[in-house]
């Protein structure tokens, strides 16, 4: 059971963030739909609904969707439909069930590092940034890898970008965990990216097969470089033989989609 002492709406992310960080089991809050399932007592929940960060705002460069953007809003944007093949609705549109994706927040998501996200493979071949209160613009790619330290993500960067981008999963029912899930980018500058997450551990680029992508190399030459430089593990959904299987799979179909 989750018990939440105090609740706080803070008018200011400083604020938000002094109290964040005061207190080891002071947290924020997202849509709550993760937090419920668990079991701690949370000092303080701070919910960051005051501090606008509800939106998806087509800039010259680059789109920014703000923490508290719900799965269902990214889903169902427009903007988001018109770039790069829908790649970031589609890959949320199989998350649980609407009234879900209509709570589940995207900042909650990302700053969580969910092996099992759907969304993190499509924003690293999209090359995007995370913005935190403390440590600023980071790439998604290095803040993945960093260690987990208490901050509150603001936004999402991502780069207007060029190019045809497709996501694939497979799951075992739909509104199942994805037992294996990727992305792959080709922009119209010749640039290629595959990313495969959900193995279980978190999503990642595979930097040979995506050079190898990129270089025109034979779709066979591409799943042995990704499936032979990611690492794969076993849990309740699969094995990590199944999934390096799955891996070859995945790759195959969204080479198919997205064509040359
Ligand atoms: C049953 C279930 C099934 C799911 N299935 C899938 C799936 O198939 N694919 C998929 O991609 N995802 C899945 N998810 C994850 C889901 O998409 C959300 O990512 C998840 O629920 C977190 O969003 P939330 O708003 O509920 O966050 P919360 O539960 O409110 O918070 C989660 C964590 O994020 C922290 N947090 C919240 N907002 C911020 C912020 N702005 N900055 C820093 N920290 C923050 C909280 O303190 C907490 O630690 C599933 C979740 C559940 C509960």
């Amino acid at each position: 059971m989750i018990t939440i002492k105090n609740y706080i709406a803070p008018n200011t992310i400083e604020e938000a963030y002094d109290l964040l960080i005061e207190k080891k089991n002071n947290q924020i809050l997202g849509g709550c739909a993760f937090i419920k399932i668990g079991s701690k007592t949370i000092g303080l929940g701070i919910d960051l609904i005051n501090l606008n960060l509800n939106y998806i705002k087509d800039e010259e460069k680059e789109i920014r969707i703000g923490a508290t953007t719900t799965l269902r809003e990214i889903e169902t944007s427009l903007v988001l439909k018109n770039y790069c093949n829908g790649i970031l609705c589609e890959s949320v549109s199989s998350i649980v069930g609407v009234q879900f994706r209509n709570m589940a927040q995207v900042g909650a998501g990302v700053f969580s590092k969910y092996g099992f996200s759907d969304l993190l493979p499509c924003l690293l071949v999209l090359d995007a940034k995370v913005n935190l209160h403390s440590e600023g613009i980071i790439d998604l790619k290095d803040f993945l890898k960093r260690e987990y330290k208490k901050d509150i993500l603001k936004e999402i960067i991502i780069p207007k970008k060029d190019g045809k981008a497709v996501f694939e999963n497979i799951r075992k029912t739909s509104g199942d965990f994805s037992i294996l899930n990727g992305a792959m980018y080709i922009g119209k500058d010749g640039t290629a990216k595959i990313a495969i997450g959900a193995r279980p551990t978190k999503a990642e680029i595979a930097e040979k097969a995506s050079k190898a992508l990129e270089e025109k190399q034979k779709l066979d030459e591409i799943r042995k470089l990704a499936c032979e430089e990611l690492n794969f593990g076993t849990n309740v959904k699969g094995t990590k033989e199944y999934r390096k299987g799955l891996c070859a799979v995945l790759i195959t179909k969204m080479k198919e989609r997205i064509g040359d």
